[in-house]
C-alpha cells in the first residue's frame, strides 16, 4: 500500500507500491491511474483506500492530467472544471490538500517549504526533465514564498540508471541539457539516469535537503514499471501539509 512515508515538520510525503488494492491484472492491485485502461470503479476505490491509509481525504487529493510537459498549476481546491488540465506539476499553500502525481518509471518528485507553508508535486519523466518541469516547480513554489534554502525534495521509486537503456543518440542530447544524467546501462549500453538529472537541478537550484528512493521500479516487482510490463498501473506520489 503505501511504501515509503515521511513527516518533516508538518510537511508529508509518501509513495505507494502495487499491493493492497482491488484492480486485477495487469493492473493488480493497488493501481490509482485513470488513464491506463483499468476499470474507473477499481481506481475510485484503490484512491479511497491508499487516502485512508494515509489519513486523508479523497476528495482533497488534487491529481494531474500528465503530458510530459513543463507546466504548473497553483491550486487551492480540487478541480472545478469538468476535464483535468493538462500539467505535469501542482503546487499549493492550502493546508490539508494533498497533491499526487503518477508514475511507473518516470519520477515523482514532491516538494514543500514547511515554513512558508507551501507544497508541490511533479511529473519529471526525461522529457519533463529536459523541459524544465523541476525548475518551473520551484520557481512556482518561491511565488508563493517559498525559498529554495528550506524546500524539502523527495524523489520516489523511478527506473533506475542502469535498468533505462536509451540509443546513443538520445543519451547524448539528454546529457547536452543535463549532464548528471548521462548512464550506462547495467550490460554496458548507452543509459538515461532521470533521477540523477533530477537532483542535479535541484542542488543547482539551492535545494539541498534531498533524498531519493532507492527503489527501482523496472527490478521491484513491488512496483509498477511501464519499461518492464507496457500495461500495468501507476504508482502515487502524495505531498501536504498537515
Ligand atoms: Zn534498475
Amino acid at each position: 500500500m503505501i511504501g515509503q512515508r515521511e513527516s518533516a515538520s508538518g510537511a508529508h510525503f509518501a509513495f505507494t507500491d502495487r499491493w493492497g488494492g482491488v484492480s486485477a491484472a495487469p493492473y493488480e492491485q493497488l493501481n490509482l491511474g485513470g488513464a491506463v485502461g483499468d476499470d474507473p470503479e477499481a481506481v475510485r476505490a484503490n484512491r479511497a483506500l491508499a487516502a485512508g491509509s494515509l489519513g486523508l481525504d479523497p476528495g482533497r487529493v488534487v491529481w494531474m492530467n500528465q503530458v510530459h510537459g513543463a507546466d504548473v498549476a497553483e491550486v487551492e481546491g480540487p478541480w472545478t472544471t469538468p476535464v483535468t488540465p493538462p500539467v505535469d506539476g501542482l503546487v499549493t499553500a492550502t493546508r490539508g490538500l494533498a497533491l499526487a502525481v503518477l508514475t511507473a518509471d518516470c519520477v515523482p518528485v514532491l516538494l514543500a517549504d514547511p515554513v512558508a507553508g507551501v507544497v508541490a508535486a511533479a511529473h519529471a519523466g526525461r522529457p519533463g526533465m529536459l523541459k524544465g518541469i523541476v525548475p518551473a516547480a520551484i520557481d512556482a513554489m518561491e511565488s508563493l514564498g517559498a525559498d529554495p534554502a528550506r524546500i524539502v525534495a523527495r524523489t520516489g521509486p523511478a527506473v533506475c540508471g542502469r535498468c533505462y537503456e536509451v540509443p546513443e543518440e538520445m543519451r547524448a542530447e539528454v546529457a547536452a541539457v543535463e549532464p548528471a544524467a548521462h548512464a550506462e546501462a547495467s550490460w554496458g549500453t548507452p543509459a538515461v539516469d532521470v533521477t540523477a538529472g533530477v537532483h542535479a537541478q535541484l542542488d543547482r537550484l539551492g535545494v539541498r535537503d534531498r533524498q531519493a528512493s532507492p527503489v527501482c521500479t523496472r527490478e521491484s516487482k513491488d512496483h509498477f514499471s511501464y519499461r518492464r510490463d507496457r500495461s500495468t498501473g501507476r504508482l502515487a506520489g502524495y505531498v501536504w501539509l498537515g
